[in-house]
């Protein structure tokens, strides 16, 4: 897990002398990518090591003006960029392999060397690579890499928390005031942004105060939801402030967004009329993104809360919790670009997922994720597939109203013990399956009780009571 602490009152000299040495520390990097963010450096199996030997014999290290332990941490971060570049990039290759050749041996070959970095003997693995890995830049300037050796901290009387990390000279710390008043451990990433530091560091998980909790002991299935963050299937609701959270943001965006469009019409109209003093008090008083960037974070940390402690309510009564595979629904799809709500329901949606799988792992209790398909369509008493409206679902067959997210929660535990639909079953056969049961059904079972009057008081009162097996 990581964990973020945040500079509180450091003073302009600090930070200063931090912004210098992360410039400094940025064109380390910079050198990197230039000289090695290539098929020929990382890309043939480089090792940070090598380059440190190399840099220390011909002296490159001294043009930089950083502490040993600054640049080689600030090496061995950037070949690491590189080497995730490269990944990202792989990924193509390993599409053309499959593209371009038909023999499985074959196929297994490439990606085998592919995947070991061997594939520099292979001209069809070289072009490719050559083809969908563009060379990149260094694109960050704002951070220092702190070893677990280099840095201590402790407790002054007012019981603040001090960072001390190397500064530019040997013996020469830069002591932080934390707004925390827990230590950071291990290795730290001290980003600067709008005059604070953040100090970004690993936290074992196994040490947090909520891993100590144990987990419940049922079997609870659980559907995702915006207004809420969970619904289980025994009917509760968890995280209900979510949805409250999701749109007064999206309200504040728009507001902002509706406001600054007017700031930059004044401000050019300024510059038409030659006031550029005008323009550039606009520019740094108005539209600037430090505020923007904070208020941002904060906003993510609330929904985050929501959504963690959510997870953790649903623990405290399973010890198994069968979900929807929620990383998986969109993946292969384009970018969402510009749309706004689109884009924070695809990040709502994977802080669930991340959500549901660390708390499991941390309070020791089984997720198990199943394939979702028409659960929050079918009725999960007989298995029509109903007629939504808002937060309700009708089933025609049944005559009974359920709340939508209920019944989806008690579809999706049914499908962990369900012989049929697996997690990868394509969703057109599982609606098949779906009718499949349905039909023998019909043909076996007496017509459900249907009158209006039941249908009535059901509808009033959707609850689990109404199953009937
Ligand atoms: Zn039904």
């Amino acid at each position: 897990m990581t964990r973020i602490a945040y500079s509180t009152g450091l003073n302009p000299g600090k930070y200063a002398a931090l912004l210098e040495q992360v410039r400094r520390l940025g064109r380390v990097r910079s050198e990197v990518w230039q000289l090695y963010g290539s098929v020929a450096g990382v890309g043939s199996g480089l090792r940070d090591r090598q380059v440190r030997d190399q840099w220390l014999a011909d002296g490159s290290h001294l043009q930089f003006g950083v502490l040993a332990n600054a640049w080689k941490e600030a090496v061995r971060d950037a070949m690491g960029d590189i080497a995730a570049n490269l990944e990202a990039a792989k990924v193509d290759v390993r599409r053309a392999v499959f593209r371009s050749r038909s023999d499985p041996s074959e196929r297994r070959r490439l990606l085998a060397a592919l995947r070991a970095n061997r594939w520099a003997a292979d001209p069809f693995l070289t072009r490719q690579l050559r083809k969908h890995w563009r060379r990149g830049k260094n694109r960050t300037h704002d951070q220092i890499v702190v070893r677990a050796d280099q840095h201590n901290s402790y407790l002054d009387g007012y019981g603040r928390m001090w960072l001390a990390v190397p500064g530019l000279k040997r013996r020469q710390m830069a002591r932080i005031p934390l707004s925390t008043s827990i230590a950071p451990t291990g290795t730290l990433r001290l980003i600067l942004r709008g005059g604070r530091v953040e100090v970004h560091y690993q936290m074992d998980a196994s040490q947090m105060r909520s891993s100590q909790r144990p987990c419940g002991d049922q079997t609870i299935g659980v559907d995702k939801g915006y207004t809420e963050a969970l619904t289980d299937s025994e009917g509760a609701h968890h995280g209900d402030r979510l949805g409250e959270l999701l749109s007064s943001e999206s309200d504040r965006l728009k507001e902002r967004k509706r406001r600054r469009a007017k700031l930059r019409s004044i401000a050019n109209t300024a510059a038409m009329r030659g006031d550029h003093a005008k323009v550039c008090r606009i520019k740094a008083n108005n539209l600037g993104t430090v505020k923007r960037n904070r208020q941002a974070a904060q906003h993510r940390a609330r929904v985050r809360t929501e959504i963690f402690t959510a997870a953790h309510r649903v623990v405290d009564k399973a010890a198994t919790v069968v979900a929807e595979d929620l990383t998986k629904r969109f993946a292969g799809r384009k970018t969402l670009g510009k749309n706004m709500n689109r884009r924070l329901a695809e990040w709502t949606r994977g802080v669930t997922a991340e959500a549901l799988a660390s708390v499991s792992e941390r309070r020791g209790s089984a997720l198990v994720h199943v394939n979702a398909a028409y659960t929050s369509q079918a009725c999960h008493r007989c298995g029509r597939l109903g007629r939504r409206s808002g937060d309700r679902l009708h089933c025609t067959s049944c005559g009974v109203v359920w709340q939508a997210d209920v019944n989806a929660a008690i579809n999706i535990l049914q499908r962990a013990g369900d012989p049929d639909i697996a997690l990868h079953t394509p969703y057109q056969k599982v609606k098949q399956i779906l009718k499949d049961r349905t039909d023998r059904h019909r043909t076996r079972l007496p017509v459900q009780d249907s009158s209006s009057v039941t249908a009535k008081r059901r509808a009033n009162y959707p609850n689990r009571s109404a199953k009937s097996d």
